[in-house]
């Protein structure tokens, strides 16, 4: 298995204990995609791309990202409401959050 693919996996298992958890439903399928791309992660429509450079964070971070992203599927700007959704999935998402601005700001 090569290593995009047990990220993808990797990925694909937080994002349902993510949901499963909350009780969260999102309306159709969603796609999960490893791609070459700048940001961490980036979302359109029900399809969420991840950076291969998400492998090297820590598992709290990555957690975070994918609350935040798969949030996106239900509140599109980073409102109040938004917010809402990240904690309902993971409640201690701004510790993730947090240690991700330290390890972009280290860059
Ligand atoms: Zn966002």
């Amino acid at each position: 298995m090569d290593s995009k693919e047990s990220l993808l996996d990797e990925i694909k298992r937080l994002m349902d204990e993510l949901m499963r958890e909350s009780g969260m439903e999102v309306f159709g399928e969603v796609h999960v995609k490893i791609a070459d791309i700048e940001d961490l992660a980036l979302i359109k429509g029900n399809d969420i791309y991840f950076s291969t450079k998400v492998k090297e964070l820590p598992r709290d971070v990555l957690k975070y990202i994918i609350a935040h992203e798969l949030a996106h599927l239900i509140v599109k700007r980073h409102a109040f409401k938004f917010w809402e959704v990240v904690r309902n999935m993971c409640p201690d998402y701004e510790k993730g959050m947090n240690k991700l601005s330290e390890i972009l700001r280290r860059r």
